[in-house]
């Protein structure tokens, strides 16, 4: 590494964020604007070439390039992004669009691989060669560093452990299979499923409606973890079977690849950071002893800061 800076971009389809950051992961300087996801494409690029111009006018160093994290699938060498669901894009292509404009070196990866770089090169992950990082958020996503590499697959897709089986029986999942990780144990999993028991059972249910008046359909997990951490037995039953699915993924993870380090991060382990412990007996039961010799599971340590960090890595981590 030298004493350069990137600049990092994480694409939401809410927020635009980007970052200076230099080769230690410290941030410099940062601005974000809310994404104009209604102005298309062409309007969203250019609010990344005037954030990054203005990052870029106010130093006198040197700027590596330009790293941009993005929740979508994206060709690792055209730099083209399919699909990305938030933002409804389809077929843009923006490392072109960015290049051109900017005449600076881009990098484009998915938001997950971008926030394990980051975790993997400045935070839980240091020093590591062989760690996954679990993000669970509304889906459920990772990356896999196995041997010292960030693993891509033959084409593009590898970390989707969201959609990975955990249960033969299981409800359906966005992806067209059934029993998935993320249809058991994600977000929107989450609130599908206490929306269904309340709908059901308005006495079970009774605080989750008091703290959404009455609404169900305002129903998310967000809620559900504020009446688990209120002792409501439904929302605990709820939990437990997410903490359930989650041990058996992780497992199934730790016996597949042998990770020295599980770390955990998304909204939805944010709002319930207590879990981490019952991951961790119910990991070791359940994976090979020998796989769990030297595993450390552990909370993710950039948090907020992981998707702009770990796209300016995307630069930084290059020779
Ligand atoms: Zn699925």
């Amino acid at each position: 590494m030298d004493d350069k800076l990137a600049i990092g971009v994480d694409l939401g389809g809410t927020k635009l964020e980007v970052a200076l950051v230099d080769a230690f992961g410290a941030i410099h300087k940062r601005h974000s604007v809310p994404t104009d996801v209604k102005g298309g494409d062409k309007a969203v690029v250019s609010q990344i070439i005037e954030l990054v111009r203005n990052l870029q006018q106010n130093t006198s160093q040197p700027i590596k390039g330009v790293g941009l994290g993005i929740a979508g699938q994206i060709d690792a060498e055209s730099g083209v992004v399919h699909f990305a669901p938030n933002l409804q894009w389809h077929e843009v292509p923006l490392k072109q669009a960015l290049s051109d404009a900017l005449k600076l070196p881009i990098s484009i990866t998915n938001d997950v691989r971008a926030a394990t770089l980051g975790e993997w090169l400045y935070g839980a992950g240091r020093g590591c060669n062989d760690l996954i990082c679990l993000f669970v958020g509304t889906g459920i996503g990772s990356g896999i560093i196995s041997g010292g590499k960030l693993l891509t697959g033959g084409s593009n897709t590898a970390g989707e452990v969201g959609h990975m089986t955990v249960d033969l029986y299981g409800p359906p999942c966005t992806c067209g299979s059934t029993g998935c990780l993320e249809a058991l144990a994600g977000g929107w999993a989450i609130a599908a499923r206490a929306k269904e028991i309340v709908k059901e059972d308005a006495q079970a249910g009774k605080l989750i409606l008091k703290l959404v008046d009455g609404h169900i359909d305002n129903i998310t997990a967000k809620v559900v973890a504020q009446a688990y951490h209120e002792g409501d037995a439904l929302a605990r039953l709820i939990i437990d079977e997410v903490t359930h699915a989650l041990i058996v993924g992780i497992a199934n993870l730790i016996n597949a690849f042998n990770p020295v380090r599980i770390i955990l991060g998304g909204g939805i382990l944010k709002s319930l950071p207590e879990l981490i412990e019952r991951i961790d007996t119910g990991v070791r039961r359940r994976a090979l002893g020998a796989a769990c010799a030297s595993l450390k599971i552990v909370n993710a340590y950039l948090t907020t800061d992981a998707g702009v960090v770990g796209a300016a890595a995307l630069v930084l981590s290059q020779a």
